[in-house]
């Protein structure tokens, strides 16, 4: 099995990257933004409340975010792996995945993070909202407070997978195909 964390900013290209991945090792992607914009568009219960969040560039509570993980994995056993992107966004969780994966006695094999400067991922971003009409990336200043967010809350998870010998960087800032070439050599070696 092949468990793979996409690690970076909104905008750093993991959504991208992660498509390239399930393709070429035949594994399951799991976006927590994917997830929660698809119970938003479907207006569910669950929907209706991330989305005064998502709205104003806050992360949805770890409870939320968490329960679909954890159905995910529940609903795929047996499959080649996971790729997971947005997620974990803070340490809570992830503990909580590390204790998931524990239980079903999995490991994550590589967190790899993707760098991009903030200019260009306020830039990337709102382009993607013009591009895709996702209601979550077209106000500048919500699109700064993701990024900002990212910073101060979530980049500090890459010292729990530093600690645990699992993380690399890549230059997220060349061409799609060099950073997948990237991730094959660190998923290869
Ligand atoms: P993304 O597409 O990954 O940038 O996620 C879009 C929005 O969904 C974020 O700005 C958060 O509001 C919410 N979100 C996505 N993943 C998480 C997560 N792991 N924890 C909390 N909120 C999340």
């Amino acid at each position: 099995m092949l468990n793979i964390i996409l690690f970076g900013p909104p905008g750093s290209g993991k959504g991208t990257q992660s498509k390239k991945i399930i393709e070429k090792y035949g594994l399951i992607q799991i976006s927590t933004g994917d997830l929660l914009r698809s119970e938003v568009m479907m207006k569910s219960e669950l929907g209706l409340k991330a989305k005064e969040l998502m709205m104003t560039g806050k992360l949805v509570n770890d409870e939320i975010v968490i329960g679909m993980i954890d159905n995910k994995i529940r609903e795929n056993p047996g499959c080649a792996g996971f790729v997971f992107d947005g997620f974990p966004r803070n340490i809570k969780q992830a503990q909580i995945l590390d204790d998931l994966f524990l239980t079903r006695k999995l490991n994550i094999d590589f967190v790899v993070s993707l760098l991009v400067n903030e200019e260009e991922l306020i830039k990337r971003i709102l382009q993607r909202g013009r591009e895709q009409n996702r209601f979550d990336d077209q106000n500048e200043l919500i699109v700064k407070n993701r990024v900002k967010l990212y910073f101060s809350e979530t980049k500090i998870i890459s010292d729990y997978y530093i600690k645990q010998n699992k993380f690399s960087s890549l230059n997220g800032e060349t061409t799609i195909d060099a950073i997948f070439a990237d991730i094959c050599k660190i998923v290869q070696k």
